[in-house]
């Protein structure tokens, strides 16, 4: 039986609070405030956010290097409002590293510099953001997720939120509440990287889209010991711990003298599902390199998430019957400059430029929402992401062929750029981490970790990663162990799943564990787990990350 629900109707809902929607829902204010001011008929439309996570911010993950020209752009005052900016780049050094040696590279592009970019911790631009979205009328739904589109008429007329107080068995316990119907002219979809309620849209709508492609990042945030970076120092990295076949690289950012972020970008996809993220950041840490800077420091936050890294060849239609895609959800990623958060925020005003628009002509149709694809292919988002496309797409060959296409110098002293590649499939990565016993001081284990990344959900509840019983006798147990012992074992990050022997061999899964991050949904070498949204505030309360 149906379930029934409570309905709200709003003019337009946000789906995610991340800084592509945020920043949409300010310029729209701003929009309709301007012209409020200088029109006998007056705009009122009703704005909503909603947000899975516990508080603005809490899924938000990232370097984070920011480019501020979306930013200048609808809020030139951002630092006077009180912006967390940390700092901004005063030096960046590119190097490629061997295991026990770094070799800077000595010309660094334009297309790679940061000069004038800004550092910051996403979560916290988020909650600044978040606030400053309410400030100006927009409702914000904390602790709510968007569980299944509403069609209606073919289009899409709304959103389920998440039902809470189910158990397992997904029966109803005393604190039982059904998620909400939020009935919208236009949902504007800014779930970041592989969103769920985006795929279920995608096989409804877009069924013409290419195929996206993912990187997984996983990032600590330390409190080191002063005197060995300057706030503004920007470095990063290629090659150790990867092999000469593997796209990925690290970084380290100084926020200030004593607080640093440094994380490391692995790839992953099916046709690598053996890497292990986690396990390339710790190695990567161990570089003497970078020991000699977090020795004696103390890592205060941790986590994960994927990033789509496709660029312009990968990007869906940006629009659809009743919704716009925004930010990652997009593909808004330039990897070339190892960035996106500007590009997600630039499609959020070209979306809330659309949404003034339909709203000024009370005309929703889709043909009024394509404005955004125009729009969109009119801007130097559009331009910065052309000039990158075929970026990433160069180190398929491998590093080396990347970087001479990247057009990196490379030519340094006692460097063999012949270097043996490891085999395709990456045995040695598995039987290292096997043998990888973290010290608990510069390396950490995955439950470690977890415990600095502040995950948390409601134990009882129906398990948010969905895998088909058959699915798990014949392929868990049999076939994926047989072919790649069981990768998902690897590549999650948050220790999610677990292959037991006893009684019985079985697939035991740790849904509270979850970091969100995606990487069980892109790296899956069958296809079989499929990633839902738990109870809306589940999830990883960062807060400097
Ligand atoms: Fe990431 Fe959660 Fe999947 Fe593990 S189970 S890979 S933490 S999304």
């Amino acid at each position: 039986m149906e379930q029934e629900r409570e309905s709200l109707e709003f003019d337009i809902v946000y789906v995610g609070a991340g800084p592509a929607n945020l920043a949409s829902a300010i310029h729209l204010q701003h929009l309709i405030k301007r012209h409020n001011a200088q029109s006998a008929n007056p705009l009122e439309p009703s704005i909503a956010v909603i947000e899975k996570g516990r508080y603005t911010g809490a899924h938000l993950l990232s370097g984070a290097l920011l480019d501020p020209r979306a930013l200048d752009e609808f809020f030139p005052d951002y630092r006077k409002q009180g912006c967390p900016i940390e700092a901004t780049v005063t030096k960046e050094t590119l190097s490629l590293l061997q295991s026990k040696r770094k070799f800077p590279i000595p010309f660094l592009p334009e297309t790679f510099s940061n000069k004038n970019s800004l550092l910051v911790s996403l979560s916290r631009l988020g909650a600044w953001m978040a606030e400053k979205a309410e400030a100006e009328g927009v409702q914000l739904f904390d602790n709510t997720a968007a569980s299944a589109p509403f069609i209606e008429n073919g289009r899409l007329a709304g959103i389920i939120t998440d039902d809470k107080g189910l158990d397992r068995e997904r029966n109803a316990k005393a604190n039982f509440e059904p998620g909400l119907l939020l009935k919208s002219n236009v949902t504007v979809i800014g779930e970041g990287s592989d969103g769920s309620l985006f795929r279920q849209l995608s096989s409804l709508f877009l069924s013409e889209n290419p195929g996206q492609r993912y990187e997984t990042g996983v990032k600590e945030t330390w409190r080191i010991t002063e005197g060995r970076l300057k706030a503004g120092e920007v470095h990063q990295f290629f090659g150790y711990p990867l092999s000469a076949e593997s796209y990925g690289g690290g970084w380290l950012y100084a926020f200030s003298p004593t607080l640093i972020s440094i994380g490391f970008i692995s790839s992953l996809g099916p046709d690598s599902p053996l890497c292990d993220p986690h396990l390339n950041l710790q190695r990567f840490k161990l570089h003497p390199q970078l020991a000699k800077i977090l020795i004696g420091g103390t890592m205060v936050e941790a986590g994960a998430r994927t990033i789509s890294s496709g660029g312009l060849d990968a990007m869906p239609q940006l629009h659809g019957p009743g919704f716009l895609v925004t930010g990652e959800s997009a593909g808004m990623v330039n990897m070339q400059r190892h960035k996106g958060i500007h590009l997600a925020m630039k499609s959020g005003l070209l979306a809330a430029e659309t949404l003034f628009d339909a709203l000024l002509h009370d005309d929703f149709s889709t043909e009024r929402l394509k404005g955004y694809s125009e729009r969109f292919r009119n801007s130097w988002a559009f331009e910065e992401l052309h000039a990158a496309r075929n970026y990433r797409k160069a180190f398929d060959k491998g590093l080396y062929a990347g970087l001479v296409q990247a057009g990196l110098q490379l030519s340094f002293p006692g460097l063999s750029l012949t270097a043996k590649a490891e085999p395709k499939k990456q045995k040695k990565l598995v039987d290292g981490e096997e043998t990888f016993r973290p010290d608990g001081q510069l390396t950490f284990s995955k439950e470690r970790s977890l415990f600095n990344s502040g995950v948390m959900h409601e134990e009882n509840q129906p398990c948010h990663l969905r895998i088909k019983p058959e699915d798990i006798a014949a392929i868990c147990l049999k076939k994926c162990l047989v072919e790649f012992g069981n990768p998902c074992k690897h590549f999650c990050p948050a220790t999610v799943y677990e292959i037991t022997t006893e009684p019985l061999l079985a697939l035991k899964l740790n849904p509270s564990n979850c970091l969100h991050c995606k990487t069980c949904e892109v790296a899956d070498p069958y296809g079989i787990i499929t990633w839902t949204t738990p109870e809306g505030g589940g999830g990883p309360g960062y807060k400097l990350s």
